[in-house]
């Protein structure tokens, strides 16, 4: 291929020549040809500047910021990045080369990415935490500017990986491989970059651990061998399957990575044959809905694994991965990860954010770069910046579904607040509870690998501080700090007024409640022990205090001035002043386990402790109830019960009769809309009268005699 551009510099013909061509060949299958001027500008200018040195190999030094620039044009990167890439040790290395003339010749961006990987490579991973924390957050903030500093930096590294056997020192080779594998390839693998992340650990393996490195390599070869017979048969059985639903497919199986079998081998302490998984099946089809076509097929010729189906499509990976995975449990003791992908999925799998950057923009790194930018300017120190990052960057990931099946990759430990931000910041700041696998559970609940999660939310709600507790990922926690942030001392001040004058309008009779006299026993009290009610105002208003604790402070005061008032913390025993109502919503019968809720004009509202309804209301507003207390009030409850039957004549009156039988009353009955039922079944709704849990159990024995009921059960 004739060369475009003409060599600018004297390049040695031995060393620089040849790699030089080599670039210019990858560069010109993109690049226009200013841009290719200005790349030999670059190039012949590194080359005057590092003339007469050599690297530890012998090599001139030129050569490795060429092998640099050679790696990023296969990335496909821009001429910028290039430019860079060739330079990057100039301004580091050559003293008389000032930032102000690199900027003068080359411009500000290509100078300021420089720069960036100058400072990089001062950045030095030692062992103390703070030191580490603010040397990580250096290194992210020159991510954030320009994450092609990150790309130059990992194409320079992986370069010096694969020519570390020139460095002489065993110990030096050992801790660039370790601090290679602990970074730099965690943040390959952050980008997307698959293909880098594998050589970065690969390399690290083998020269961390050369024996070990050595063997399993055998051992994988001996493997692939092994299997070759099958492998090609397993191919053509798919190609003939594929032919049949009319896919063109591209079938390659591919060796996982000897550092994760060996990593996998010493957690579950086993020996290289009992590894199940050491290979991958790809498949390249053209379309989104070939992939699922793909899977099908695959399906139909071997058995997939339960469980291990995961559509990362719809909802890609946090590093902007996406395809269709299967697992197959082959005869053949072990198993086969299948990905399915488009070619456009394939790139991206391969060369993660290199593969849109700069192009289309890719939409979830974009997003990734403003979290961590908005995470920055949230962190109270480098320490609390590394927390939270290594959270999001390091930790192993869960997978939540939503509703509609797609999946929500987390950091690992995260709770339903979590899967509410990282749908939509607005579900993240209106949740209220969540279903996960369709049972209500606090916000609190740590999320699993699988698990279906459903938010509910409510116009009126608002993120808690009390949140930061559990929330684990980094745009949660941001989310909520700002909106902490931002609510003003006075809307918390005005809110925790509010709070507390409806716990104790509600706690207290009217008449104490409202007495001025005890409300200055209070307002003493507070000042002897240097509050105020501003104070405690504040402290309701964020969450901090419970209103009831303060109720309790006042309570106590006026049991000391008020004869009548005899009140014994928030124990509902003996108040006959509290008025209690149970919740329509959930209609709890004594024995449930249940909390009460303070509302206004309500009284005490009493739920089941699943009710969606009390899983609104914030945690501070709910008190421990028992049925002690409440059950000397109410001695009657109405339970809602679901009979699901066969439909024949009478059935009603079999179930009347039942009911009446056993004591209880039928409060009201619906009949479920027939379009909801399955066919030649009918199904009732009833609320009935009962005493308490006991008898709602036996009611529903009863009911389950019936011959034709197939169901009863409470709602
Ligand atoms: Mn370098």
């Amino acid at each position: 291929m004739p060369m475009i551009i003409a060599p600018t510099a004297s390049y040695d013909a031995e060393h620089t020549q040849p790699v030089r061509e080599k670039l210019f060949q990858v560069a010109q299958t993109y690049l226009s040809e200013d841009e290719l001027i200005l790349l030999e500008k670059a190039c012949a200018y590194a080359f005057h500047a590092h003339y007469g040195v050599n690297r530890k190999s012998g090599e001139p030094y030129i050569t490795h910021p060429i092998a640099v620039a050679i790696e990023l044009a296969q990335w496909g990167m821009d001429v910028q990045t290039l430019c860079a890439g060739l330079m990057h040790d100039v301004l580091e290395d050559v003293k008389t080369i000032s930032h102000a003339q690199m900027e003068a010749e080359f411009g500000k961006t290509i100078t300021a990415i420089v720069e960036g990987v100058s400072k990089l490579d001062k950045v030095k991973f030692t062992d103390k935490d703070e030191h580490k924390a603010e040397s990580f957050q250096k290194l992210i903030l020159a991510m954030v500017k320009d994450v092609r500093v990150i790309i130059v930096k990992l194409a320079d590294r992986l370069h010096n990986m694969r020519t570390l056997s020139g460095v002489p020192k065993i110990s030096k080779r050992r801790s660039t491989a370790q601090e290679t594998l602990d970074i730099y390839a965690n943040i390959a693998n952050r980008l997307g970059m698959n293909m880098v992340y594998r050589e970065l650990q690969d390399l690290s393996f083998a020269n961390m651990y050369p024996m070990r490195h050595l063997g399993l390599f055998h051992a994988m070869e001996r493997f692939r061998y092994n299997r070759s017979d099958m492998f090609m048969y397993m191919e053509r059985n798919l190609q003939e399957r594929f032919q049949d639903f009319n896919l063109k497919a591209e079938i390659k199986f591919v060796p996982k990575g000897l550092y994760g079998i060996y990593r996998k081998m010493k957690k579950n302490k086993l020996t290289f044959n009992k590894v199940r998984e050491l290979y991958n099946l790809q498949i390249v089809v053209d379309t989104v809905s070939d992939c699922y076509l793909a899977l099908g097929a695959v399906h139909s010729v071997y058995k997939p694994t339960p469980g291990r189906i995961k559509d990362l499509i719809a909802i890609p990976k946090s590093n902007g991965y996406q395809g269709v995975h299967t697992t197959l449990a082959l005869r053949e003791n072990f198993n086969l990860e299948v990905q399915i992908r488009t070619r456009k999925m394939d790139a991206v799998a391969k060369y993660g954010i290199t593969a849109n950057l700069g192009r289309n923009g890719d939409h979830a790194m974009n997003e990734w770069l403003q979290n961590v930018s908005d995470l920055q300017e949230n962190s109270a120190n480098a320490l609390e910046f590394l927390e939270i990052f290594t959270n999001d960057l390091f930790s192993r990931e869960v997978y939540a579904l939503t509703p509609r099946g797609d999946v929500v990759s987390l950091p690992f430990g995260s709770t339903p607040v979590d899967f509410a931000y990282a749908v939509h910041t607005d579900v993240g700041n209106r949740c209220v509870a969540s279903r996960i696998d369709d049972k209500l559970v606090p916000l609190s609940t740590v999320l699993r690998s699988g698990n279906k999660v459903e938010i509910i939310t409510s116009k009126e709600a608002r993120p808690s501080p009390a949140w930061l507790n559990f929330a684990k990922s980094g745009r949660a926690r941001t989310a909520i700090r700002n909106y902490v942030k931002n609510t003003s001392r006075a809307d918390a001040v005005q809110l925790g007024g509010v709070l507390l004058a409806k716990a104790l309008d509600n706690v207290l009779p009217k008449k104490v409640a409202s007495s001025e006299q005890l409300m200055q026993h209070y307002l003493d009290k507070l000042k002897e022990n240097e509050s105020s009610l501003e104070e405690v105002q504040y402290q309701i208003g964020t969450g901090q205090m419970l209103p009831i604790e303060a109720v309790r402070d006042i309570a106590e005061l006026a049991g000391e001035y008020f004869d009548d008032a005899v009140f014994s913390s928030i124990r509902l025993s003996g108040n006959h002043h509290i008025r209690i109502r149970l919740g329509e919503c959930c209609r709890p019968v004594a024995g449930d386990a249940v909390h009460g809720v303070i509302s206004e004009g309500k009284g005490l509202v009493v739920h089941r402790d699943h009710c969606p309804e009390l899983l609104k209301t914030p945690p501070e507003q709910q008190l421990e109830t028992n049925w002690g207390s409440v059950g000397q009030y109410v001695n009657q409850y109405d339970a809602e019960i679901l009979v699901s039957a066969k439909d024949g004549h009478a059935l009603l009156a079999d179930i009347s009769s039942a009911i009446s039988s056993v004591d209880s009353n039928i409060v009201s009955v619906q009949t479920v809309p027939m379009s909801q039922v399955a066919k030649g079944m009918i199904e009732f709704r009833f609320v009935l009268n009962v005493r308490d849990l006991a008898h709602l159990d036996d009611i529903i024995a009863r009911l389950k005699q019936i011959p034709n009921v197939q169901r009863a059960e409470r709602i």
